[in-house]
């Protein structure tokens, strides 16, 4: 298949084959025909798969041969978490769009907004924003989206679980007359779930596998332990040096809070995040954190919601996660932005062993089993004996 054969315009065409893009990628070719076509889409794709050019071409598209319904309001929107991501997505569209004649713009938090501001009252045709901002600038009055043809939330699992849940579904409630919707996310968790089933028509379900470049590239390793050594094998982790920023998960409130005092105790800086916690002091750990003056964060799966930051070194499961998706969200926290990253989750009993060895089996993952040896380091455990040979009498 070529790009021609999706039936794509010949500025498209041309700006394309100058990217250097000669075929279209399998999300490509699976996406662009609904989109064209009007159709609301589910992809389950993650960073890596040329999804942002499978809801960008088809968008430029039809922007283009459909005359807008009103001058100078935004006609199409790309929802997505992180300044990061909106850059890029804005870059591509730069790129894409390079021989039509539709404007775009780039709005996210954490700097001023006045810049941002004089390129909406110049006009837009199509907005990459992130949730914060937007819903700011709809606030202030500066963003009219009431002629909004296309919206796409991009990366909707990481959006949701960074507890924009609320400010994506009032977005969406603002858009009485959209034509497509288009939520591309890596898993389909229970949340993106609910706002497809609440907000989408007939939708297109599309899957790509993820391609070996866009994995996540984490080493995940299970350490088996004695069960009341399970904090001894974390400060061993934590001690090595190895890992300079670090999230431990815990499944309770109770047990976040002890080994957070436990550690600091023992000289490590550490600091927790669960439930109990006053949004004050919540803020201060998370600020910490993200600007590296606090290596240890500790946290439970609810409370670790929020928490963006892209080089995470190390993930230690304290307590094995109750949800298969839980261990994904948790590792998926490390190995961001192509670095590489490092999980371990701790074993203290038979049960724990048996539902982690079904979370791998669920999401498909080789989790490799060490042990500590006699000189407390770590190595991979001895292979467990499948069939046990029977003892024999001589
Ligand atoms: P994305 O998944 O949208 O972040 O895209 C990943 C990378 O693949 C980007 O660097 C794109 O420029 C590139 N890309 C997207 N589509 C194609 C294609 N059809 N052929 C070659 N490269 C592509």
């Amino acid at each position: 298949m070529t790009f021609n054969d999706l039936k794509l315009s010949a500025p498209l065409l041309k700006a394309v084959s100058e990217a250097g893009y000669e075929t279209p990628s399998p999300i490509q070719a699976a996406a662009i025909p609904p989109v064209l076509a009007g159709r609301d889409l589910m992809g389950c794709a993650q960073t890596g798969t040329g999804k942002t050019a499978a809801f960008a071409l088809p968008m430029l598209d039809r922007l283009t041969a459909n005359a807008p319904r009103r001058k100078g309001a935004v006609r199409a929107l790309i929802l997505t978490p992180t300044r990061e991501l909106a850059l890029q997505i804005g870059e591509s569209f730069e790129a894409y769009g390079k021989y039509l004649k539709l404007r775009s713009t780039v709005i996210f938090g954490g700097v001023g907004q006045a810049p941002q501001v004089e390129a909406l009252k110049k006009g837009v045709d199509i907005l990459i924003a992130c949730p914060g901002r937007l819903n700011d600038l709809i606030g202030q009055g500066f963003i009219d989206l009431s002629a909004l043809e296309i919206f796409v939330l991009d990366e909707a699992d990481r959006m949701l679980d960074m507890g924009f849940f609320d400010d994506v579904t009032k977005i969406l409630d603002r858009i009485k007359n959209r034509t497509n919707l288009g939520l591309f996310s890596a898993t389909i968790s229970q949340e993106v779930m609910t706002v497809s089933w609440m907000y989408q028509r007939d939708e297109v379900e599309i899957t790509v596998a993820p391609t070996e470049e866009s994995k996540p590239d984490i080493d995940q390793y299970s350490i088996t332990v004695p069960r009341l050594e399970k904090e001894e094998a974390m400060l061993r982790i934590l001690r090595s040096g190895a890992l300079e920023r670090v999230i431990v998960f815990c499944n309770t409130k109770v047990m976040c809070q002890r080994l957070s005092d436990d550690l600091r105790r023992a000289g490590i800086r550490a600091d927790c995040l669960h439930g109990d916690i006053k949004q004050a002091t919540r803020e201060k750990t998370m600020a910490d954190f993200r600007h590296g003056k606090l290596p240890v964060l500790i946290a439970t799966d609810v409370a670790s919601r929020g928490i963006d930051v892209d080089d995470v070194d190390g993930v230690i499961n304290y307590d094995v996660p109750e949800e298969n998706e839980y261990y994904i969200h948790r590792i998926g926290r490390t190995g961001r932005a192509r670095k590489k990253g490092i999980s371990f989750t701790l074993l203290g009993s038979f049960p724990e062993k048996a539902k982690l060895d079904e979370i791998a089996k669920f999401a498909g993952f080789h989790i490799v089993p060490m042990i500590f040896d006699e000189y407390g380091c770590l190595v991979p455990a001895p292979a467990e004996e499948k069939h046990p040979t029977s003892r024999r009498r001589f």
